[in-house]
């Protein structure tokens, strides 16, 4: 099989089960709207907010046509940073369902959905990963520490409005770490509101700067979030077995899944 740079995986994902991994993206270094302290993938060197076109669609179908017999679950847009920053991100979902014949979902930060544009390109995917790890701009700063030009108030509006118009499957991912786990009740307040289909708590259980949140934590954690739809922690979630196609490929995306 030639080589692949687009795709990898499969992958056991706690959320998706096997998950076949699509990166719009395709940088050798990430390319972020924020820089997380717990990023797996290092450092953000340049932030970006304006999506552009990194992989064209007939790169993408070649790589696509060669998998289609793979057997997986899902087939998600992630990998090297944020995939709304691709600007075909929704004709790419488009094609990656019909050739591969599987539900897609897109993992985002959720920093541009207040774009009209960008929404519009996510409700294309079948299930949609947002994620929301904090509940106020200095905490932002702190955990996420978004581009200059992004603001908390901006993203959670674009969040509750994505959640009115979207048709699919909306999951809310709150990844937990020293600097929030105090705010765990203000950001389920905010959980409320958006009210989506299901809840991911998280921690940093993978390679990572910062360390992750004993059991005892998440399980305190979770019970703030009580009343809400569906909340699953990744302590809890079972994984499938799964071998990688291309192990290297895999490896240097793997962290976001
Ligand atoms: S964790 Fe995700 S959103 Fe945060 S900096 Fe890394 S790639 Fe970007």
């Amino acid at each position: 099989m030639p080589a692949m740079s687009i795709i990898y995986g499969p992958v056991p994902s706690w959320r998706l089960g096997r998950s076949l991994g699509i990166d719009l993206l395709n940088t050798s270094r990430k390319v972020c709207s924020f820089d997380c302290v717990y990023c797996q993938l290092g450092k953000t060197d340049q932030f970006m907010v304006e999506p552009r076109e990194f992989i064209n669609l007939e790169q993408l179908t070649s790589e696509i046509k060669l998998l289609s017999q793979t057997k997986a679950d899902y087939a998600t847009f992630s990998g090297m940073g944020e995939p709304t920053l691709a600007s075909n991100l929704g004709e790419a979902i488009e094609l990656a369902r019909s050739i591969l014949d599987l539900p897609v979902a897109v993992l985002t930060n959720s920093s541009l959905m207040f774009r009209e544009g960008v929404r519009h390109q996510l409700a294309h995917a079948d299930t949609v990963i947002a994620k929301l790890d904090v509940p106020n701009e200095e905490v932002l700063a702190i955990v996420n520490r978004p581009a200059p030009e992004l603001h908390f108030a901006p993203i959670v509006e674009g969040m509750r409005r994505f959640r009115d118009e979207y048709k699919g499957k909306l999951a809310l991912q709150v990844m937990f770490i020293e600097a929030n786990k105090d705010y765990a009740s203000e950001i389920a307040a905010l959980a409320r509101q958006i009210s989506p289909d299901e809840v991911q708590i998280d921690t940093p259980l993978r390679p990572s700067k910062v360390k992750p949140l004993p059991r005892e934590n998440i399980a305190s954690i979770r019970e703030k979030f009580n009343n809400l739809r569906n909340v699953i922690t990744v302590y809890e979630a079972p994984k499938p077995e799964v071998l990688p196609l291309d192990l290297a490929q895999t490896l240097r995306r793997r962290p976001r899944l």
